[in-house]
């Protein structure tokens, strides 16, 4: 897998990042995670979350991963755990963050942000294209663009007061934003050899870890 350079410096072998596998594209999360040299756990089930310092939620459907969340327990759980520790959501996993997708599904609504589900229509239903995502620099040296890889994937249709947009497409629809530590992309970086945006989700449970020991 390439490496870009990064200008970040931790001992990954101390983090625990799990990644919710009830459905969807969870292996290629945990690959690259395995990459970077962080101890990954699928979860399943609530005591899972016990001890993890990060999360993510894949891509898939999120109407499944939704369900089965409730079906297995989970969707509490989730909540506090969102409330307190890095959660990163990815496409379907953006709209389980999400406090609105104009449907009734279960929700984490974790997000200050709504989304539109397959929003770009059938004819363009996945599509690839270069993002400029400026917050990468803090993770890379590099410059380059990110690929972002589409399917079937939402529109971040509003973002709150309290989140903030961090890519856009150059027409201005928004594709990736964060809220403190919580991180929603509507893109696949786990599809690609590039893991600037795994690296910048490190970063924030770094940064979450750095700051629960400065409090105590
Ligand atoms: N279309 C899916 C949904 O609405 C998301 C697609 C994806 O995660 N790649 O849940």
């Amino acid at each position: 897998m390439r490496k870009e350079q990064t200008s970040l410096t931790y001992d990954p072998s101390h983090l625990k990042v799990g990644v919710l596998a009830l459905q969807g594209s969870f292996e290629e999360h945990l690959d690259m995670l395995d990459g970077l040299g962080v101890n990954v756990v699928e979860i399943r089930l609530p005591g899972q979350l016990e001890g993890l310092d990060g999360l993510i939620l894949p891509g898939g459907e999120s109407t499944t991963i939704g369900k089965l969340a409730v079906e297995f327990g989970l969707l509490e759980p989730l909540r506090t755990f969102g409330g307190e520790k890095p959660i990163w959501g990815t496409c379907a996993g953006a709209i389980l963050l999400s406090r609105d997708a104009h449907r009734t599904q279960p929700l984490l609504e974790l997000m200050d942000i709504t989304v539109d589900r397959n929003a770009y229509g059938r004819q363009i239903a996945s599509f690839e294209t270069e993002l400029d995502i400026p917050v990468l620099k803090t993770v890379s040296d590099s410059t380059a663009p990110f690929n972002g890889i589409f399917i079937r994937a939402p529109l971040i249709s509003s973002v709150g007061k309290d989140a903030e947009i961090l890519a856009a497409l150059p027409d201005g629809r928004v594709v990736a934003a964060q809220q403190g530590h919580l991180l929603a992309t509507a893109f696949h970086p786990e599809l690609t050899e590039d893991d600037r945006v795994h690296r910048y989700f490190i970063h924030l449970v770094l940064e979450k870890i750095r700051s629960l020991w400065q409090e105590s």
